[in-house]
């Protein structure tokens, strides 16, 4: 990868970046989660629509979030269950197999969050990531934390959950209190308050209408 970034490219990642950074959901204020970038990366993933990903997206999404942490090593092709896998090359055309692959990824990660705060609470996700060795526990600062630990082989719907269960592990009712998950879009954000949290608030009005849309 010697060959170094074009100027267009550069730009195209950091309007890519502006554009993240404004339609991301605000993170949460509460101060042991804001210096956190797993959730920021889970966050991101999550957020730009499957179809806007190229293979090079999403490998720089994989050096931003886990390979320059130090969390994993940078793969060279991505994986989800019933998805045709996608080579991380940028020269390789694997696009139309990406947003699939993302697609079946994200609504993985969601339906896994949505059991975190469902009435009867289902967090075997968590669990599977620990005795999958996808989190690890560690020390920062003399303080216990989790990190996400996951390897080139794990699936892409896995890897985004071990980077929410490292932060999850650390707060659990925190999330419990305050994470949204949009019953109509499916995007996930943080409320200060338990009202409404079944849709963002691009949704709310859909919601109390007569026809809610479906992406
Ligand atoms: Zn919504």
């Amino acid at each position: 990868m010697g060959s170094g970034r074009n100027i267009e490219e550069a730009s195209r990642r950091s309007s890519r970046r502006l554009h993240t950074s404004r339609t991301l959901p605000s993170l949460p204020s509460h101060p042991g989660l804001q210096s956190i970038s797993g959730l920021r990366g889970a966050l991101e993933f999550l957020e730009w629509p499957a179809s806007e990903w190229t293979p090079k997206d999403l490998q720089d999404w994989f050096v931003d979030h886990l390979v320059t942490p130090g969390l994993m090593k940078r793969p060279q092709i991505v994986r989800e269950p019933g998805a045709t896998p996608v080579m991380l090359d940028p020269r390789a055309d694997g696009s139309s197999n990406l947003e699939e692959l993302i697609h079946k990824a994200r609504g993985r990660v969601i339906t896994a969050l949505r059991g975190l705060i469902a009435p009867v609470a289902d967090d075997r996700f968590l669990n599977a990531a620990i005795y999958g060795g996808r989190v690890r526990r560690a020390a920062v600062g003399g303080r216990p934390v989790w990190v996400a630990s996951p390897r080139e082989i794990d699936f892409l719907g896995d890897i985004v959950l071990s980077l929410l269960a490292a932060d999850i592990l650390l707060d659990r009712e925190f999330y419990r209190a305050h994470l949204c998950i949009c019953e109509v879009c499916g995007r996930v954000s943080f409320k200060e308050t338990a009202d409404a949290r079944g849709v963002c608030s691009e949704h709310r009005s859909s919601v109390s209408g007569f026809t809610p849309r479906v992406r």
